[in-house]
C-alpha cells in the first residue's frame, strides 16, 4: 500500500495522492497516521465515542481554513480521523458499519 504524506491517505496505487493530488508518495509504515474519515464537528464526537469503546487508537484534527466558519464559529469545522496503519483496515470497518448507507465522501482538496 501506499501512502500520502501531505494528507496521510492510504491507497493501492497511483503516481499521485488520489485525494489531494500531490507527489508525495511512499510506502506505508506500520505507525504511520492513516486518514480514514473526515465528520462534520457534531458528528464527530458521536463517532470519537464509538471508536473508543471499541478500543481503537486514533487521532483528530480539526480541518481548518473553511471561510465559512470564520463567520459562523467553530461548529461548521469538520474532524478528521487518523489511525495508525496496524489498525486502519479495522478502522474502515468501524466507518462501513456505522454508515452502511452512507458513501464514503473523498476529503475535499486541500486549501493553499
Ligand atoms: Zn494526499
Amino acid at each position: 500500500m501506499l501512502y500520502c504524506e501531505s494528507c496521510h491517505a492510504v491507497f493501492s496505487d497511483g503516481r499521485v495522492c488520489p485525494l489531494c493530488h500531490k507527489r508525495y508518495i511512499r510506502d506505508v509504515r506500520e505507525n504511520d497516521l492513516c486518514f480514514f474519515t473526515e465528520q462534520p464537528f457534531l458528528m464527530a464526537s458521536v463517532v470519537e465515542d464509538i471508536l473508543k469503546k471499541e478500543r481503537l487508537n486514533f487521532v483528530t484534527r480539526p480541518v481548518h481554513g473553511a471561510g465559512i466558519s470564520a463567520v459562523t464559529g467553530a461548529m461548521l469545522e469538520s474532524i478528521r480521523f487518523y489511525t495508525p496503519y496496524t489498525e486502519y483496515a479495522k478502522a474502515c470497518e468501524f466507518m462501513e458499519t456505522m454508515f452502511p448507507d452512507e458513501e464514503q465522501e473523498d476529503c475535499p482538496e486541500e486549501q493553499s
